[in-house]
């Protein structure tokens, strides 16, 4: 069996993808395992810390949440081994690992991690996961030096005011808009750069009795940035963060995940205190993005015409 990583399917958004082919183990992949009642189930104490451990939900199909209360991990299951998107901060690594193994999952299934983008809270525990698993790590180009050497480009808006985190090893680019293909799962790039020079969201579908779901796993669009940052600026990442809104806005999206599961009333959803398919919320998170775009652009010209 070969995992194949097929051209990129938004052509129009360029490059080639140069990642190779991989061998996956031969022995029978285990698949995630309902639920056992026994599973403790903790609450959160709050829906917006990074590292507060939390327990494994299903979300739909095939796909799982294996975050901490705060920030998102995702388990993409197939028979031909899995996909994990993300991995919270360094300390919650051996939690996210306890949530992926509740499921009677191996780690070394994990064949393949792709990452939102290259800031401490989401990927601080992908170093570890990948050594544990010893699956690829799969970003853009633009993020690809940041997660080998564990720090944040200067070109970020946020430079110098982030963590670094642990470099991660066996790291590969995929294309931009490059799909990515494990069993019968496709996993679409959908570059992001606005809030980090190397953003990905990730979109896929998921079946249930015929009944089959656009996931989409947006990265963030917020902007925010460091005391020195202009957006205004004429070098800053500003037309691309727009473009990065606009493919938010056109992706298809039944099931929307963030990064940090508060923006999209995540943890509630999965739990049934909420709705977990609003096809809508790509858009309204979009219209959000755009707004406060506009309202930092102000205040930016405010500030100078003072
Ligand atoms: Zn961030």
């Amino acid at each position: 069996m070969k995992q194949v990583i097929a051209r990129g399917l938004l052509s129009a958004l360029g490059g080639l993808t140069l990642y190779p082919c991989l061998s996956l183990a031969q022995s029978p992949v285990a698949m995630p395992q309902a639920l056992a009642r026994s599973v403790p189930k903790a609450e959160c104490k709050s829906n917006d810390d990074w590292s507060e451990p939390s327990f494994a939900r299903h979300i739909y199909g095939n796909s799982w949440y294996v975050g901490t209360c705060g920030i998102s991990v995702i388990l993409i299951a197939t028979p031909q081994g899995h996909i994990l998107i993300d991995g919270a901060t360094e300390q919650a690594a051996p939690d996210v690992e306890a949530s992926i193994r509740s499921l009677g999952v191996n780690l070394s299934d994990i064949k393949t991690i792709l990452v939102t983008h290259e800031h401490h809270d989401h990927i601080g525990g992908v170093a570890q996961l990948q050594k544990d698993s010893g699956a690829v790590v799969l970003t853009r180009k633009a993020a690809l030096d940041a997660l080998r050497q564990g720090k944040n480009s200067p070109n970020d808006p946020q430079f110098g005011e982030l963590k670094n985190f642990p470099p991660i090893s066996n790291v590969q680019a995929i294309a931009d808009g490059g799909l990515i293909r494990l069993g019968s799962v496709k996993v679409n790039n959908i570059p992001m750069t606005g809030h980090a020079p190397g953003g990905s969201g990730w979109s896929w579908q998921e079946c249930e009795n015929g009944v089959c779901l656009n996931l989409m796993f947006s990265d963030s669009i917020s902007s925010i940035s460091n005391a020195s940052y202009r957006f205004s600026s004429s070098g800053a990442i500003t037309s691309k963060l727009r473009a990065s809104i606009k493919r938010l806005s056109n992706t298809p999206c039944d099931i929307l995940i963030t990064g940090h599961g508060k923006q999209s009333n995540l943890l509630n959803r999965l739990d049934g205190k909420a709705t977990l398919s609003e096809p809508k919320a790509c858009k309204e998170l979009a219209t959000t993005g755009r707004e406060n775009l506009s309202k930092r652009l102000s205040e930016e010209a405010r500030s100078r015409s003072r």
